[in-house]
């Protein structure tokens, strides 16, 4: 599984920490377009709707949502809404629904239910994202104050819903997956100021057995590099040192264009784009990992010393069950490759717990696994069955307890693995991209390019945005300790 698609999230590292619940924002259109070349915002709009123009938008999930919302923001900034922090502020609510967690649609139902009222106020409610999808218009039959339901490739028709909407359309629906529009939207609004997320594929076409996001995103699309390109241009222009991108397999890219990019081949045109000091890819799926991007990274130091290679189990069989393409022995051939790289590469993973068939035994190669990968960081989860996946077929036979006894098994374990790694870093010097100052004085936030998190001293007045040298002093299982080395 690919860590857009995480089910039910235990966490236990510190890599990729982005699961955010209900964030919400509220940034001015100038802002916007003084950040966003190439934008081509439609400030003349003047609908009934956008003259009340209020939106808030919540958003659940993963990386991938989060971008999502970062173009939905865009498109409706642009069209002349300003963004609320709360609902009560807002003519329009928009949720942008993730269908990884247990019972999503039941949780995305009662929420909407505690918005039932405030349609009669006038608000415009809408379903954003993977349960819009999973679930499409008959969330109009279960909550009829619902007017938009939206999945994720049908963002760049939002312009024309919103239209629909303003009309006074209460029944809108954009449910397509098999489109290659998904990538151009009018606007992308970007919640953070250095580091910019850019999707490169969208779908996906591996079959894993307990997955949706084959159902809700549909099959796998690329973009084409000239666009990516582009993008990431204007990406440095505006300030931007770090791009991320991202893809639910996205190292599986296929450059659409006769220019024929491999993956590889575009990580080194993105890093070779002036400006552009830090490129990161998430997730990598294990069978489409090759040598060359291993090549790629140890020949241009601006692609971060960090992979994500979701394992899922140390077990054949279950891998066999789970549909994930590979074994055991081949995964960890994988990671030899990525462990004797010229430099020192992280890598990280995600794990089920609990899957259907999984015995005692099964588990013990999953530890076992662990020892062996001596991974930096994993997301670790217990599985439950979800809709729309092959897997709800299966007999989900290991109780509860028995899951979760397994997941704190794997968490202890994990935990010693990172904090043994972590500590061998003492005493040594690492850069970090400053994103956080702490309210007590003198304290700052920043990641490696390996996305270790490092809290450290610095007399320095202003860092946010700057790479700096950080001595590291101490370590924790989750994060690093140091003190600024000018
Ligand atoms: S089906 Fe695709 S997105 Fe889902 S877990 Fe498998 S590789 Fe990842």
């Amino acid at each position: 599984m690919q860590r857009a698609a995480r089910p039910h999230c235990e966490r236990t590292g510190v890599v990729n920490c982005d699961l955010r619940m209900g964030k919400s924002f509220d940034i001015g259109l100038q802002q916007l377009t003084r950040r966003e070349a190439g934008a081509r915002p439609d400030v003349s709009f003047a609908g009934p709707l956008a003259a009340r123009g209020t939106f808030f938008l919540e958003t659940f999930g993963c990386q991938m949502n989060d971008h999502d919302s970062e173009k939905v923001a865009g498109v409706l900034l642009s069209r002349g809404y300003r963004q609320v922090e709360t609902p009560e502020a807002a003519s329009l609510i928009l949720y942008n629904t993730c269908s990884i967690r247990e019972k999503a649609a039941q949780k995305v139902f009662s929420r909407l239910g505690e918005y039932r009222e405030k349609q009669k106020d006038g608000k415009i409610i809408g379903v954003l994202g993977c349960v819009a999808q999973q679930e499409g218009e008959d969330i109009f039959e279960r909550a009829p104050w619902v007017s938009l339901v939206c999945g994720s490739a049908s963002y760049r028709k939002l312009p024309e819903m919103l239209a629909e909407l303003e009309a006074g359309n209460h029944r809108v629906t954009g449910l397509d997956t098999d489109t290659d529009e998904t990538f151009e939207t009018e606007m992308t609004r970007r919640d953070n100021p250095w580091r910019a997320y850019l999707t490169i594929i969208e779908g996906c076409d591996k079959a894993c057995s307990y997955c949706v996001v084959p159902y809700t995103r549909g099959p796998e699309r690329s973009r084409s590099s000239e666009a990516i390109l582009r993008e990431v241009h204007q990406l440095a222009a505006l300030g931007y040192s770090e791009v991320q991108l991202l893809g639910q397999t996205v190292n599986s890219y296929r450059d659409p264009r006769p220019r024929g990019m491999r993956f590889s081949e575009l990580l080194l045109a993105v890093a070779d784009v002036p400006g552009i000091r830090r490129v990161r890819f998430t997730t990598s799926h294990p069978s489409d990992f090759g040598q060359d991007i291993v090549a790629a990274i140890e020949s241009e130091p601006k692609l971060c010393d960090h992979v994500h290679l979701p394992v899922q189990s140390g077990s054949t069989k279950v891998l066999q069950a789970m549909q994930r393409t590979y074994s055991r022995e081949e995964y960890l051939e994988k990671v030899d490759m990525i462990r004797s790289a010229k430099r020192p590469i992280a890598l990280t993973t995600d794990i089920i717990v609990g899957f259907p068939g999984e015995t005692e035994a099964d588990f013990e190669e999953t530890l076992s696994l662990l020892e062996d990968a001596q991974y930096d960081s994993l997301f670790s989860f217990k599985y439950s069955p979800r809709p729309n996946t092959p897997s709800l077929s299966m007999n989900d036979s290991i109780p509860e307890e028995e899951k979760s006894r397994r997941l704190a098994v794997l968490q202890d374990k994990q935990r010693e693995i990172q904090r043994v790694r972590n500590l061998a870093l003492t005493g040594e010097t690492v850069e970090v991209l400053v994103s956080g100052k702490s309210r007590r004085e003198n304290q700052w936030a920043g990641y490696t390019t390996s996305h270790r998190l490092v809290n450290f001293t610095s007399q320095a007045h202003e860092l946010l945005g700057t790479y700096v040298h950080v001595r590291v002093t101490d370590a924790t299982p989750n994060s690093l300790l140091g003190e600024h080395a000018v």
